[in-house]
């Protein structure tokens, strides 16, 4: 009887099992184990979906089909980006490859050890620039281009390696390598990961109006193929059987199919623990890759193109209302110690990122919080096991944490920095150092991941920032990799003089809540409420506590190399590749094709050819608001002529010859190749890094990248500790820490450093008379006749009261005569608020070599007692 009902059960479940199609890019091979698994143990008929799997076929326009809901999913390629610029209507469920399998291939014998002796050699590739995109990227940023090789039609044979047919095939890692070794050959790999493009592949697509009617069936769908995937890649001999005995039309053999399993399976959890993610922000960066080699130009909205399966669902059922209600407290595990994260203040307060989320979460959910301090990720999850706590407050996303604790969304992200002693080169990529000591904080990364990453390091265990950074003090380590907040933090408040962030890592750290195993019910409480809570109020909080953590000095380094490589790599590769790809096309035809590229970058571009302007990108004519060139010139002159006189960055003030101002710009390091511009329209002021490419003698491509978001929160707090509130002067402060610069700077080249002090005359009066408010307005008005009868140059700073202090740098004593002079009948001539007339008296001396700043000062003090003296309203100079 039993059985019989099961047989009816089965034959009942596939009489209404509903059939879909999964497209395959490929012929069967581990490639696509986890469908495979999905469909062979079940996964997806337990969903109620009888999915049928479909080879690759070259006569079927994949996208086309899905597009028109001919085939419910396909395995497409990032590429298809392309296609839904041009409007079809994809959406992308889930990643399986974090960074694509497409590698170059050659054999040890062919002598090829390094990119840039890729020169004159043959390549076989298919050619077709958008599926080889990575590859190409690797090799501009290494200064080779197709140019440079001998394209080969591709045979699809590795042995023409070892019969020296050609000398670079264009392969996957997980195949074409381990055959080459089976035939005799040594593989040398060249990885345009390891060149930093990793891109995605195999992205598991459906169509947005099929998602729509079928919500459901495409969340379970993408469930169902992970979990095929997750079983794939964790019982990889029994996958390969599978494949083996009933998916094998390429007769691969198991032992090549193993090799494949284990490539993929590092592909897939590439850089994460999470099996098939997939981000908005990855996949605009690989778009603007096609974007800047002319695959594409329309824009696309990432996160929509991105299916979101969080459970939009908010509101609360009735077993989790009651669970709410009947268990108090709610015990939460926090970290006492982790700044800006969460800690407890010497008020015992909670305090931190953490502290505004759950502050937030509490009142969606009306309740609160019990919290447990713990001092570890290790005691916390004691703390889980002995029931003394019921969750943890931020959790990192390890492999650890994974298996003790279910885990919500991540909540949020945080990058990876590393600190160094001062004198340590800026570091560029962590694989470059070589058998460094690098402290490692054991429990919030993902230790085992990082420690395979980067063989080339020898990695000490540490417990926290605190521990790392000490033995980095004591030298008992080269480095230290941490979040930017911590290490910015501690370095901040106690080694400000010893370390700095000296590079950033291509990892992050992903901040989750995770919840005791056994407890279902609160992880869906908590996600629920993670849910209601958008990501720009998490930015918001992450802002807030990360603001006040912010390095006082701008961090060149960090912006340099968040920006600047990937748009200089590819406007020289841009220029190759033009090159190539119109040898042949006549001269005007190259032209309008490259101004076409160059139109949609999202950058500003613009060309000189010696001091005359031959190109300007429409993103620079729009953000200028002109129709053309021409417009340009006549409204600015010239694209420096733009750049505000703002002390930190470069702008023309800072020429004091004939050379130009690329000259000039040239002279500073590359990171600090940095100018404002004032947006016509807006008025707002935007900060852009300027890179510099010397086309041909003398004609300059410039292109300059807009870094406001980075930069400007920043400046605002440097200005508030370094300029005076009231009168925008800098203030006494800033003048001691920098004074040493100062007098380098002001005394270089035969000038003169005047070191003058202005007093105004019977101040007290005015506030007697007037008030302290117009006296405060008054100040403002006095520093401001100042800084316009000075040059840029020159400093004004508030050293107390209504006495300034102003630097020049002059080359005679003469020539600092006559500026005094008319700043103090500038004065003494201008109408102030109410008060009418003021007048000051001025009194100054030249900096003498290798005497300190107070012996000057107490010159110029002489000097304006002189000035007072005499009458008030003098300019005194004292030798
Ligand atoms: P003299 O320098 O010509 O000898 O006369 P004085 O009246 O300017 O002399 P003194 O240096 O004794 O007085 C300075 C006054 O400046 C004292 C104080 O009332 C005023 N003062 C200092 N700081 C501020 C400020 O921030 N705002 C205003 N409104 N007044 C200030
Ligand atoms: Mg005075
Ligand atoms: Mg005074």
């Amino acid at each position: 009887m039993k059985k019989i009902l099961l047989i009816i059960i089965f034959t009942y479940s596939l009489l209404f099992s509903k059939e879909v199609t999964l497209q395959l890019p490929w012929k069967y091979q581990f490639q696509f184990a986890g469908y495979i698994i999905a469909k062979e143990k079940g996964f997806y008929k337990d969903i109620g979906l009888n999915v049928k799997l479909k080879e690759f076929d070259s006569t079927i326009d994949v996208i086309k089909e899905l597009d028109e809901n001919k085939i419910e999913y396909a395995v497409t390629r990032p590429t298809s980006m392309i296609d839904i610029s041009k409007g079809k209507n994809l959406k992308y469920l889930a990643t399986i490859f974090q960074s694509s399998p497409l590698v170059l291939l050659t054999n040890k014998n062919s002598g090829i050890t390094s990119l840039s002796d890729f020169k004159n050699k043959r390549i076989m590739t298919s050619g077709d620039l958008s599926s080889d995109v990575s590859l190409i990227s690797m090799m501009f940023s290494q200064g080779i281009t197709l140019n440079d090789l001998v394209i080969q039609e591709p045979s699809f044979n590795t042995k023409d390696l070892i019969d020296n047919k050609t000398d670079l095939i264009a392969s996957y890692i997980s195949n074409e390598p381990y055959i080459l070794k089976e035939l005799g050959g040594e593989p040398v790999i060249f990885n345009p990961k390891d060149y930093g493009f990793d891109f995605y592949s195999d992205i598991l697509t459906t169509s947005k109006s099929y998602l729509q009617n079928n919500h459901e069936e495409v969340k379970k769908f993408k469930e169902a193929s992970l979990k095929g995937w997750e079983y794939a890649f964790s019982n990889i001999n029994e996958s390969v059987e599978i494949i083996y005995n009933k998916y094998n039309p390429q007769y691969k053999s198991k032992e090549a199919l193993i090799y494949e399993a284990n490539e993929l399976k590092k592909l897939a959890y590439f850089n994460t623990n999470e099996l098939g993610k997939i981000e908005p922000e990855k996949l605009e960066k690989i778009y603007n890759v096609y974007k800047l080699l002319g695959l594409a130009k329309n824009n696309i909205n990432f996160n929509e193109i991105v299916f979101n399966d969080l459970n939009k669902e908010s509101n609360l059922t009735n077993e989790e209302k009651s669970y709410l209600t009947n268990k108090q407290p709610i015990k939460m595990c926090i970290s006492s110690d982790w700044t800006p994260f969460e800690r407890l203040n010497k008020d015992n307060k909670y305090v931190g990122i953490g502290a505004d989320y759950y502050s937030i979460i509490e009142k969606n959910l009306s309740t609160k919080f019990e919290l447990v301090k713990t001092e570890t990720p290790n005691e916390a999850l004691d703390f889980i096991k002995d029931k003394k706590c019921d969750f943890l407050s931020l959790a990192v996303r390890t492999p650890l944490m994974q298996k003790e604790l279910n885990l919500s969304s991540t909540i949020f992200k945080v990058p990876l920095v590393i600190a160094t002693k001062l004198n340590v080169p800026f570091i560029n990529k962590l694989e470059d150092l070589k058998e460094e000591k690098i402290a490692v904080p054991r429990k919030y990364l993902n230790i085992d991941f990082f420690k395979s990453k980067y063989s080339n390091l020898n990695i000490v265990e540490v417990e926290n920032a605190q521990e790392g950074l000490k033995l980095l003090k004591e030298g008992k380590v080269y480095g230290f990799v941490g979040t930017l907040y911590t290490v910015s933090y501690r370095i901040q408040s106690e080694y400000f003089n010893d370390l700095k962030i000296a590079g950033k890592i291509n990892d992050e750290l992903e901040f989750v809540i995770g919840v005791n195993k056994n407890d279902e019910v609160l992880l869906n409480i908590l996600q629920k409420s993670i849910n209601k809570i958008d990501e720009l109020h998490t930015k918001e909080i992450i802002d807030k506590w990360a603001s006040t953590i912010y390095e006082k000095t701008i961090d060149y380094n960090l912006i340099w190399q968040i920006v600047t490589p990937f748009v200089l790599v590819f406007i020289f590769g841009l220029f190759f590749y033009t090159k190539l790809k119109l040898l042949n096309a006549k001269l005007s035809d190259q032209k309008k094709f490259i101004n076409t590229i160059l139109d949609i970058q999202p950058n500003m571009i613009f060309i000189i050819n010696k001091t005359e302007s031959i190109f300007a990108n429409k993103f620079l004519l729009d953000f200028f608001d002109c129709k053309n060139l021409e417009e340009f010139q006549k409204k600015y002159f010239c694209l420096a002529q733009t750049f505000i006189q703002e002390e930190l960055f470069f702008h023309l003030g800072k020429i004091n010859d004939n050379s130009t101002w690329i000259d000039n710009i040239l002279k500073l390091k590359s990171e600090k190749r940095i100018v404002s511009i004032l947006h016509p329209t807006t008025k707002t002021t935007k900060v852009f890094n300027v890179s510099i490419v010397e086309l041909e003698d003398e004609q300059y491509l410039i292109s300059l990248t807009d870094i406001s978001d980075t930069i400007l929160k920043q400046i605002q707090l440097e200005n508030k500790s370094t300029h005076d509130k009231l009168t925008g002067a800098f203030n006494r402060e800033y003048f001691e820490s920098h004074k040493n610069l100062i007098i380098n700077e002001y005394t270089k080249e035969n000038h003169l450093l005047i070191f003058s002090i202005l007093d105004i005359d019977f101040f007290k009066n005015v506030n007697d008379t007037y008030g302290h408010d117009v006296g405060d307005r008054v100040l403002k008005q006095f520093v401001q006749i100042i800084q316009n009868s000075s040059r840029n140059d020159d400093l004004v700073i508030r050293w107390g009261g209504e006495e300034f202090i102003l630097l020049l740098k002059i080359n005679s004593i003469d020539n600092a005569k006559k500026v005094l002079e008319n700043i103090r009948k500038t004065i003494a001539q201008t109408s102030f608020e109410k008060v009418e007339h003021i007048t000051c008296s001025i009194g100054a001396t030249v900096y003498r070599e290798n005497e300190t700043i107070e012996d000057s000062f107490k010159r110029a003090d002489k000097a304006l007692y002189e000035a007072k003296n005499s009458g008030r309203n003098k300019v005194v100079i004292k030798n």
